[in-house]
């Protein structure tokens, strides 16, 4: 199956023109394009193959929420998935219930919830990493399972201390846990696809994806900056 190349731009480009170069630069089938709110609709008019994210979503439908953007909203913009998890929102104090409820209302509208789980530095040297992702996992799984939403769920492995610092988690252990993750849901009968993220550039992701891993994608944030390391990587996966 062809993998899955999420980018997240996360608070970049600063400009419309640098936004428009760089969607350019990553329109292939098989990529998906999750830029700021902002310059959505400058990247949605540059792409004719990648698909458009959303890097967040509003847990309510609608209403006086200040700053928040519906699931319905991303809809009519023809986002077709939508970052919930990630490490530097829980940061900020989402927490797993909250979580949750950003995938529901999502697949609600049809929009796949890219879920992001993975341990901190502190966890990993305790051994943690399954019992963390696990339980970011199960609230969401149930939340989904129950409607019968999450037959597009995503998942994206990302080790925190692997996130924007240029460590690379071991392959076998990223696989590793993706097979767990993909054991945790089919307990809720979901059969998601397993991306990982950490620091991903076009040097290091072919180590990721083989013959039996089980990841199937990668979740990218700096690299998906720079037009080349793009280039380089959907030659490598997609072309
Ligand atoms: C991310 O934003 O999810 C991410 C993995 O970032 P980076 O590739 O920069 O580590």
């Amino acid at each position: 199956m062809r993998p899955i190349l999420a980018f997240n731009w996360k608070m970049n480009p600063q400009t419309e023109e640098e936004a428009a170069r760089l969607a350019a630069a990553s329109d292939e089938t098989g990529v998906i394009v999750f830029p700021p709110f902002p310059l959505i609709h400058v990247v949605r008019n540059q792409l004719t193959k990648a698909m458009l994210g959303a890097q967040d979503v509003s847990a309510a439908d609608g209403g006086a929420h200040t700053g928040e953007v519906s699931p319905e909203m991303l809809k009519a913009l023809n986002v077709s998935s939508v970052i919930v998890g990630h490490s530097e929102r829980r940061k900020l104090g989402e927490d797993d219930a909250l979580v949750a409820s950003k995938a529901l209302q999502a697949a609600r509208q049809g929009i796949s919830p890219l879920l992001c789980v993975g341990e901190s530095e502190a966890e990993r040297s305790d051994g943690l990493e399954v019992e963390v992702v696990t339980r970011q996992l199960k609230t969401v799984f149930d939340l989904l399972g129950r409607e019968g939403l999450g037959s597009r769920l995503m998942v994206a492995y990302e080790p925190i201390w692997a996130i924007g610092t240029g460590e690379n988690d071991a392959p076998e252990d990223a696989n590793r846990v993706a097979e767990i993750i993909l054991k945790v849901a089919e307990g809720f009968n979901l059969f998601p696809r397993v991306l990982y993220g950490g620091s991903v550039t076009s040097a290091t992701a072919g180590r990721y994806i083989g013959k039996h891993s089980t990841l199937s994608g990668f979740l990218v944030g700096g690299a998906s900056l720079k037009p080349e390391e793009v280039r380089n990587m959907i030659t490598e996966f997609l072309l």
